[in-house]
């Protein structure tokens, strides 16, 4: 066969490219790291994720005499934002706050601690931290040695069953456990005085869902407790902050998953089929991405649904 002329070529690629919507969906364009001031001394650090994936987004809180961390992230990223904070003041890290064990929220705490910070997370995150947390990490020590290299893990010391207030009549910070939603332990801060919600994992603004700690259905009553809050910005745990109606859309997210997988359940469908047959046309709106690609999220609620 003949080869075409290059500039049909070209041309043919680029049609190829808008026509997949991937394109107008923003999926080739690469994110940034950006730091952004939510409220006087309240950071919010949204990380890179495209076209490399480099953790988690973090907050930080100054208070009149130290500063609060919120999500450790990895080590390298807990180094890049001490160096940030480092910049704008002279106060010392107190705390750092992990909304969940994951390792890409937890991993960097003996950075903090190193400096005389304290780890906190609620009581219901102490198991996973113990087993799957440490595990992990040894994996990351084995897989990245240049970043993990000698480090010794640390988990949270100062752990809370529901809710911790840190406020020193300049901040308020409410940390709290709503119930088992991304993982058994989740927790966010919570901001009264300036509506602001930094939500962890258990909201998140793209497609950023990992189910396997999850119990979707815990998870929908989570968010519709959360949603009670009078929330003026969610600053999520991945993804871009934005307003309170992120909430809505996440949990949209599992009612309609779980809704279309009992659907095909029903109908008789295995999950092969379902795989290949599932569609949510809201969610590719959302986050750019076809749900078929979800299959962790696909495969995670199809067990819930048929465990018996
Ligand atoms: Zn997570």
């Amino acid at each position: 066969m003949r080869r075409p002329p290059r500039r049909i070529v070209v041309l043919l690629t680029v049609t190829l490219l808008l026509s997949a919507g991937g394109f107008a969906a923003g999926w080739f364009k690469p994110t940034e790291t950006t730091v952004t001031k939510l409220a006087p001394g309240i950071f919010f650090r949204k990380t890179q994720t495209k076209p490399q994936f480099i953790g988690c987004n973090q907050g930080w809180v100054v208070f009149k005499d130290f500063v609060l961390v919120i999500d450790a992230n990895f080590p390298n990223q807990a180094e890049e934002v001490t160096k940030l904070i480092k910049q704008q003041t002279d106060k010392p890290i107190r705390y750092v706050f992990d909304t969940h064990y994951h390792g890409d929220h937890a991993d960097g705490n003996m950075i903090y601690t190193a400096q005389g910070a304290t780890a906190i997370a609620s009581e219901n995150s102490r198991q996973l931290f113990e087993t799957k947390g440490i595990a992990g990490f040894r994996k990351s020590q084995q897989e990245k040695p240049a970043e993990y290299g000698s480090l010794k893990y640390e988990q949270p010391s100062l752990l809370f069953p529901r809710k911790m207030v840190i406020d020193d009549g300049t901040q308020r910070v409410e940390l709290i456990h709503f119930g088992h939603a991304h993982t058994a332990g989740d927790a966010v801060a919570w901001l009264p005085e300036h509506g602001i919600l930094f939500s962890g994992d258990a909201c998140v603004n793209g497609a950023f869902n990992y189910t396997g700690d999850s119990d979707t259905e815990s998870w929908i009553g989570v968010l519709t407790e959360m949603q009670k809050l009078p929330i003026k910005k969610i600053a999520p745990g991945h993804g871009e902050a934005t307003d309170k109606s992120l909430l809505a859309t996440q949990k949209r997210y599992f009612v309609e998953l779980r809704e279309a997988i009992q659907a095909a359940i029903n109908d008789g469908k295995t999950l092969e089929q379902i795989k290949k047959s599932i569609s949510l046309p809201f969610y590719e709106q959302w986050t750019g991405v076809d749900v078929k690609e979800r299959t962790e999220n696909i495969e995670f609620v199809y067990g819930e649904l048929t465990k018996k």
